[in-house]
């Protein structure tokens, strides 16, 4: 029996795979509300290398949660942002790929086959679920088509590699454009979506780019009113390519949200319901920064030890932000010195790091520069690990709190 992706999933980032437990205990505590929110560990290739960890460690991690809080519903590791030559190591340990081919959009190919295999879409497209009706030339669809079928040829030959070695149905598919520069319209996702089943990929969830900045760690800051339309619309172009492509009935939306875009949290969930539709929202580990603020609360050492990964973050802004540059705004003018930061009490620095939109002391800039400062945090290896240990209570307390009432919360309850 090939393996279904279940209606509603959460992608958990983890840096240092030491928060399984303390975030599958968010999802248990949705189950007890009756609402199944299922957790996918991911980790890409990319936070694998900065971290020096494994793969294996991910699985070893959401095995242990698992089997220590008794959960008996799915759950799955997501090989994150793969590619043909990064995959291999991610084959035993993973049963969820999010295959990139953003690299691939816009090597352009000719795409005349693809346009007269599919006469049907072009002309008047009335797709269900959305008010207007598209009116899509041939030259639309061959333009579009011509942008995207080496992508979506790339993301074959990366399906067929995974498959080779993990067997058919033995692994959720997901393929992600998302980190590119321009968004994908819902007529343009469409051409993708029945470009993928010409493919033979069976694809459940596919993230688009949406229009707006999704920075890292903080909230949206673009037009909710028109990130609603197009999640809308592209919910609908999902279902229309499901029914009409042979595409699986599981496929959804993935949204690679950076983590905490509460602003758009609620039309996402208003309009899953109009649609009676799942998704898949995936975060970028703001749970490290739960590690922090745990660290910070816990006083003593703990707090010497966060007072330490920003003062060394401040001083090495600009190299860990370069990366970043279009996935964060960090106002350098907002950022405490570590000699004020140094000064600060347990609840000044907490203060100035969670994500409370309400409180007065919250400080965005810091907040995205600890977030992309990681990097820090696992060059001071077992010295900092093992303060994860010590202080774990404090921890995982914030880490369930932060899961569940900011993010399961509001989305699915
Ligand atoms: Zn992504």
């Amino acid at each position: 029996m090939s393996i279904l992706l279940p209606k509603y999933t959460f992608g958990v980032g983890d840096r240092f795979a030491h928060q399984a437990e303390a975030q599958l205990r968010a999802c248990v505590m949705a189950a007890e509300r009756g609402v199944d929110v299922i957790p996918v560990w991911n980790k890409s290739n990319r936070e694998h290398t900065i971290i020096g960890s494994r793969p294996a460690s991910v699985r070893k991690a959401a095995d242990r949660a698992v089997d220590r809080l008794g959960w008996r519903k799915p759950y799955f590791c997501d090989a994150d942002h793969i590619n043909f030559d990064t995959v291999d190591g991610f084959l035993d340990a993973c049963d969820f790929y999010t295959i990139d081919v953003a690299d691939w959009i816009g090597k352009t190919v000719d795409a005349s086959a693809f346009v007269a295999k599919h006469p049907e879409l072009t002309g008047e497209l009335k797709i269900p679920g959305i008010d207007r009706a598209f009116d899509i030339t041939k030259e639309f669809v061959d333009k579009t088509a011509a942008k995207y079928l080496a992508a979506v040829t790339e993301a074959g030959r990366i399906y067929r590699k995974i498959e080779a070695a993990k067997g058919k149905g033995r692994f959720v598919t997901e393929v992600s454009k998302d980190e590119t520069d321009s968004p994908q319209t819902p007529a343009e996702l469409l051409i993708i979506l029945v470009a993928i089943a010409d493919e033979g990929i069976p694809i459940q969830t596919i993230a688009p780019k949406f229009t707006g900045r999704f920075n890292k760690g903080v909230d949206y800051v673009d037009d909710v009113a028109q990130f609603t339309t197009e999640f809308s619309d592209d919910i609908a172009a999902i279902a229309f390519a499901v029914k009409n492509y042979g595409l699986p009935a599981t496929l959804k939306l993935s949204v690679h949200s950076g983590s905490d875009k509460f602003s758009i949290y609620e039309p996402i969930r208003t309009t899953l319901a109009k649609f009676d539709a799942g998704v898949h929202v995936k975060t970028a580990g703001t749970n490290w920064l739960e590690e922090l603020i745990g660290l910070a609360e816990g006083g003593g050492e703990g707090l010497v030890m966060a007072k330490e990964i920003y003062a060394e973050a401040f001083d090495h802004a600009e190299e860990l932000c370069k990366p970043y540059a279009t996935v964060i705004d960090i106002d350098p003018k907002k950022l405490p010195s570590p000699e004020t930061v140094n000064g600060w009490t347990s609840e000044q620095y907490v203060s100035a790091l969670r994500h409370d939109q309400k409180c007065k002391e919250f400080n965005p800039s810091l907040r995205q520069l600890l977030h992309v400062g990681f990097k820090i945090a696992a060059k001071k290896g077992n010295s900092y690990l093992d303060l994860l240990d010590e202080y774990k209570e404090e921890i995982g307390r914030n880490v369930t709190e932060n899961l569940f009432a900011r993010h399961i919360a509001p989305l699915f309850l």
